[in-house]
């Protein structure tokens, strides 16, 4: 899985290092450190990761489509879920 964090807007809060320890470091006060090409393992806590940076700087490829995918599935659980309590 292949990821950026843009640099120009990381402002080196560190939740991503705290969510995902194995993919982002921090170096020094505001550096930091991540691994642009992270494990599959590690998507769950990638998403986090990208949805808790307050100022929105990591990109992942591919995780957006597995939150849609994962949005259809709630979606479908809830459907049928209503459809047996009715
Ligand atoms: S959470 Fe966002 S702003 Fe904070 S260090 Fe990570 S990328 Fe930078």
């Amino acid at each position: 899985m292949r990821l950026v964090v843009d640099l120009n807007r990381c402002q080196g809060y560190a939740q991503c290092a705290f969510l995902a320890p194995d993919v982002f470091a921090m170096h020094g006060d505001e550096g930091l450190l991540y691994d642009p090409q992270a494990e599959d393992a590690q998507r769950e806590r990638l998403a986090q990761a990208a949805a808790a940076c307050p100022v929105q700087a990591i990109l992942v490829d591919d995780l957006d489509l597995n939150l849609d995918r994962n949005r259809e599935q709630d979606r479908d659980l809830t459907a049928a879920a209503e459809a047996r309590d009715a």
